[in-house]
């Protein structure tokens, strides 16, 4: 089922925390000079136009990335994210929102290697066109040679199967973002197999999903099932804007869960998380939770705000 358009949704809430996530985690693996490979199983378009198309029609980027473009006064790794989303938007006014594929890309090195899956076929076919401008500007910009093919490369196949061919890379480093629709509730169980199989095939390697928190059982259970998945770590981290509508639509809240995080997570995280529901926030439902361990039996730390 092919319905979902990210374009719809870019830059909301959920965008922000998952995006914030996403570059606190490849600006770890930065730390070392030693190349490494980001998967990225379900692309979307790469960058999304927030003043004409699917964006304008519920603005959801108000929710989201709108409340910090003005702020002078963000913690440290909000203020990488929302560099990331200003380097898109060289006018200074917020025209574009860069999807995951555009912030790993302006994050990530020359050494470093992108994998992009996406199944639809006019989103494939953005990013790949987004991917050409990109590069072209690079290189006009002396930048970066163009080397499409080898640094980065966009399959349209389901990225679920094509992530398991990819681990573990030659450099024994990787991060995996799984980040599907979650329209069709198999996705719920494909999240968990894919994991799974990623960290039996690669025990090392860095696993993020972003899930929507909604009170479906199949969603209420993503976290408590990847919790089960051996590794050496895992950090969960959920944001909410407001209380759940009364009629149950509109997603109000959403989680981060990641295998094997950088130990330096979840102190960022803590950090900033209040600032977020402060900024972000629109009722007393507003919140997040930040929870962390070992596997499901050892140990675990929550709190919330
Ligand atoms: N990761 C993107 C970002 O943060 O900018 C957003 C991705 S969006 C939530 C999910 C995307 O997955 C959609 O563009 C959809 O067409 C695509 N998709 C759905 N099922 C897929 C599959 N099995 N493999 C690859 N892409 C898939």
């Amino acid at each position: 089922m092919l319905s979902y358009r990210h374009g719809f949704h870019a830059g909301n809430h959920a965008d922000v925390l998952k995006h914030l996530v996403l570059i606190q985690l490849l600006k770890y693996l930065n730390q070392k000079d030693t190349p490494y490979m980001y998967i990225d199983t379900h692309s979307g378009a790469g960058v999304y136009a927030l003043d004409s198309g699917y964006a304008t029609k519920n603005a959801e980027f108000e929710t989201g990335i709108a409340r910090l473009w003005e702020r002078k006064d963000l913690p440290p790794a909000l203020a990488d994210y929302v560099d990331v989303v200003k380097a898109l938007n060289p006018s200074g006014k917020m025209r574009y929102y860069p999807g995951s594929p555009y912030c790993a890309d302006a994050v990530m090195r020359e050494q470093d290697r992108l994998r992009l899956f996406e199944l639809h076929p006019s989103d494939v076919k953005l990013l790949a066109d987004n991917f050409r401008k990109l590069e072209a500007h690079a290189a006009e910009q002396g930048k970066r040679p163009t080397v499409r093919g080898k640094r980065v490369m966009i399959e349209k196949s389901n990225g679920f199967v094509g992530m398991k061919a990819l681990v573990p890379p030659p450099s024994r480093r990787a991060l995996v973002l799984i980040d599907p629709p979650y329209e069709d509730k198999t996705d719920y169980r494909s999240t968990t197999t894919a994991v799974a199989e990623g960290l039996t095939r690669f025990a090392t390697g860095t696993y993020a999903v972003w899930y929507p928190v909604l009170n479906r059982m199949e969603s209420r259970q993503l976290p408590e099932k990847l919790k089960k998945i051996p590794s050496n770590g895992w950090l969960n981290v959920t944001l909410s804007v407001s209380s759940p509508s009364p009629d149950g639509f509109g997603l109000h809240s959403s989680g981060m869960f990641i295998h094997n995080p950088p130990w330096t997570l979840e102190a960022t995280l803590r950090e900033l998380m209040p600032y977020l529901v402060s900024t972000l926030g629109t009722d007393g439902g507003a919140g997040f939770t930040l929870e962390s361990g070992q596997t499901a039996a050892t140990a675990r730390r929550k709190s919330s705000d």
